[in-house]
């Protein structure tokens, strides 16, 4: 009895140690839990913490940037005669409707409106016109793209590919351009700077170069159509971050085309997929032969626009300009890539108030790279 008692005594002594023990080794875990958990709030704090700072840092340079630009407006204001002057004084941000009428209604249109009869379904094909105001404002440089919205846009480009008699010379079926000009603009990402608006901008500058240069009298149509396609395709699907950044973060993009113009590998690889598309394709009716031309002239031109290759081309373009000859094949090709070159940064020979905004733009999608 007395063993059985005494038995059950130590085991239940022994069952309140062992309690004891898991309550003090569970109070300890926990106690190492807070540790625990404390270390990882203050390291997440110290990372918060670090990232206010680079933001922080970012603000700071981009408003530094902005008063280094500011700065030398001044300074050349200060050096310029008063006309600049005036310029910068139209600065205030406008985006409106341009004083001129964008569209016009055909006459058949007007006529139709009139009547009760009038047929909403073949509205469409009566369709309306770009007003000969735009028509002749979209052959100067000083062509305001912020007052159109993308589907303005997209007819001003149609516009242009049968003004230049490309539809007509090469036999582009019009819907076909159309439902190719839509692919485009669907492709072009809504980046702050690389954007459809951007590649509105370098092709219409395109045009009015042509336009203004009388190219056509030096180039043959074919050079012509390279010119304005690679324009129109030359930033297509742009990721918004820049060449350094793919290469430095080992993006697939830079692993793909190892390290060698990613983006703007890219840029032609989507223009050539858009292409395989029997819809979206303007070349159908090219033979192959004429295909492979145009190909080759147009991933030409777009893989010129990468910035790291500016003193190779400006060098190679440097020793043929004394002696020009329009002629020779390489001096035509090198003037083509410098032509895409100048469309691609040629805002800031834009009148200011519409150069102005893509600063912003550019220094917003620059600072996405930190
Ligand atoms: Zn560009």
């Amino acid at each position: 009895m007395y063993q059985a008692l005494s038995h059950f005594l130590f085991t239940d002594k022994e069952e309140l140690f062992q309690n004891v023990l898991t309550q003090v080794a569970e109070q300890f875990s926990r106690a190492f839990k807070i540790n625990e958990l404390k270390t990882e709030v203050t390291n997440r704090l110290a990372m918060l913490e670090k990232r206010v700072e680079l933001e922080g840092m970012k603000v700071v340079e981009i408003e530094k940037c902005r008063n280094d630009i500011k700065k030398l407006r001044v300074e050349m204001a200060s050096r310029n005669n008063s006309t600049f002057l005036e310029d910068t004084k139209k600065l205030t941000p406008r985006r409106d409707v341009p004083s001129y009428p964008k569209y016009m209604l055909s006459q058949q249109t007007i006529d139709a409106l009139k009547k009760p009869a009038f047929d909403i379904w073949l509205w469409e094909a009566n369709e309306y016109h770009l007003s000969k105001e735009t028509v002749e404002a979209l052959r100067f440089p000083t062509f305001d793209s912020w007052q159109w919205e993308p589907n303005e846009m997209l007819s001003c480009l149609e516009h242009m590919y049968h003004d230049l008699g490309l539809v007509k010379d090469f036999n582009i079926n019009p819907i076909t351009l159309k439902r190719w000009l839509l692919c485009i603009h669907d492709n072009y990402r809504n980046n702050p700077f690389h954007n459809f608006r951007h590649c509105f901008c370098v092709t219409q500058m395109m045009y009015s170069m042509i336009c203004l240069c009388s190219l056509q009298e030096k180039f043959t149509q074919v050079d012509i159509l390279i010119l304005m396609t690679a324009a129109v395709c030359h930033d297509l699907d742009h990721p918004g971050f820049n060449n350094t950044y793919q290469i430095n973060a080992r993006t697939e993009l830079a692993v793909r085309y190892n390290d060698i113009s990613p983006l703007e590998n890219h840029h032609c690889a989507v223009a050539f997929q858009i292409f395989s598309q029997p819809d979206c394709n303007i070349f159908s009716n090219f033979d192959p032969e004429a295909f492979k031309q145009i190909r080759q002239g147009t991933i030409t031109l777009i893989l010129a626009t990468d910035m790291a290759r500016h003193g190779e081309i400006l060098d190679s373009f440097k020793q043929k300009v004394d002696n020009f000859d329009y002629t020779d094949e390489e001096h035509v090709t090198c003037l083509k890539m410098v032509l895409i070159k100048c469309c691609d940064i040629s805002n800031e020979v834009r009148p200011m108030e519409v150069a102005e905004p893509w600063v912003d733009c550019l220094l917003e999608e620059y600072f996405m790279q930190v």
